[in-house]
């Protein structure tokens, strides 16, 4: 087997072909787009356009977009302008939630109280629980993701937007993971801001964008600070070209869905009855989740040792944030270091096919037997 079979898509995807023609083409053209110029004219006219055709197929208000370099940046702006407008900030984080915004917050431990929610073994957060620390800790913000970049568990968006509206609490939702994995509508998820990012759904790398509601607009600040492009939220020349990307990397992604989410059910599907078959020791973390992320442990087994031994077939420890370090997601869901070394994320896109996951099917079973003598 010499070609590369890439199951690590949550970690990132590689570009449609039809992507890449698109941000080749304009480099055609290289005006600034904040020019008074015709060459500048010509960009802004051009891109606006796209802007609007994009904001139509998410579902929202295109004047509330932030294009940033990536989800961590977008992440990283919500902390620092709560921050910076609140001086000393009280936030309820899910212990779940990605590098970005956890490091974030960790970085100004002074100044930002952090209670975290740990959920359970199958990456639920106790309701109660939840509604309980609303109440008495009265805090600013939240912070929860919307699937789970280590497991695919989806939370529970809808109740978490309620309560937080019911006791008008910000509420940040980090959706890098959402983009084909699920149907959504911006203007349909109630929350005060969203992450997004264009490399989880073959997208380029280096661009993404944070969303916000009206609410923020005074409270928003820039972390990078310049020329004033983007109305002062974030300075820096606009990179037409990797907004075109991701907007058509969006564009596909949404219009492909069905036949994608099927395609991907059934690799799920087909790996975990092979598992079921072979009689190894396994275990698949959540119930709540979406088919393109699988989350396995195998009784026994040393996770680098497995991922050495599966060669060209690239699937991950957990997230790629947090390389070198056992898993904070799974250990805050309850699970041992024991069962975390053994554990392996195997993550799908919508390039893969079934040739893929056969051939996976056969190489994990004989590499788990290997590894057991
Ligand atoms: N948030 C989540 C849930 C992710 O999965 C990732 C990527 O690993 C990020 C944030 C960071 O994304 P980016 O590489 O765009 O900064």
């Amino acid at each position: 087997m010499s070609k590369i079979i890439y199951f690590d898509n949550a970690s990132t995807t590689p570009i449609y072909k039809v992507v890449k023609k698109k941000i080749l083409k304009c480099f055609k053209k290289y005006g600034n787009y904040s020019s008074f110029n015709y060459l500048g004219n010509e960009m802004r006219e051009y891109l606006d356009k796209k802007i609007y055709k994009f904001s139509k197929i998410i579902f929202c208000n295109p004047n509330n977009i932030i294009w940033t370099s990536c989800a961590t940046e977008s992440n990283n702006i919500i902390i620092y302008s709560l921050l910076r407008f609140y001086k000393q900030i009280k936030v309820i984080c899910i212990s779940t939630e990605h590098a970005s915004i956890i490091n974030c917050l960790l970085f100004f431990k002074k100044e930002i109280k952090i209670i975290y929610i740990n959920p359970d073994k199958n990456g639920n957060i106790n309701k109660n629980f939840f509604l309980k620390k609303i109440i008495i800790e009265k805090p600013l913000a939240v912070f929860s993701m919307y699937i789970n970049n280590e497991t695919g568990i989806i939370n529970d968006i809808k109740y978490i937007c309620k309560i937080c509206r019911k006791y008008k609490v910000f509420l940040h939702i980090d959706c890098s993971q959402i983009v084909g994995k699920i149907k959504f509508k911006i203007d349909r998820i109630k929350a005060s801001s969203l992450t997004f990012s264009s490399h989880k759904c073959h997208g380029p790398k280096g661009i993404g964008f944070l969303y916000f509601d009206n609410k923020l607009r005074n409270i928003l600040s820039p972390i990078i600070i310049g020329g004033g492009q983007q109305n002062n939220f974030r300075s820096g020349t606009i990179p037409v070209h990797q907004i075109i990307g991701l907007y058509k990397s969006f564009q596909i992604t949404i219009k492909n869905f069905k036949k994608n989410i099927k395609n991907i059910n059934f690799f799920n599907k087909k790996i975990i009855s092979n598992l079921k078959d072979s009689h190894v020791d396994y275990n698949v973390i959540g119930k709540k989740k979406v088919p393109h992320i699988i989350n396995v442990s195998f009784k026994n087994i040393n996770n680098d040792l497995l991922i050495l031994n599966l060669k060209k077939i690239i699937v991950s420890k957990g997230s790629a944030c947090n390389l070198n370090h056992n898993s904070y997601v799974l250990k805050s869901m309850g699970y041992s270091d024991k069962y975390i070394n053994s554990s392996i994320r195997i993550s799908f896109g919508n390039k893969n096919n079934v040739f893929e996951v056969n051939e996976f099917n056969k190489k994990i079973i004989s590499t788990i037997r290997k590894l057991l003598l």
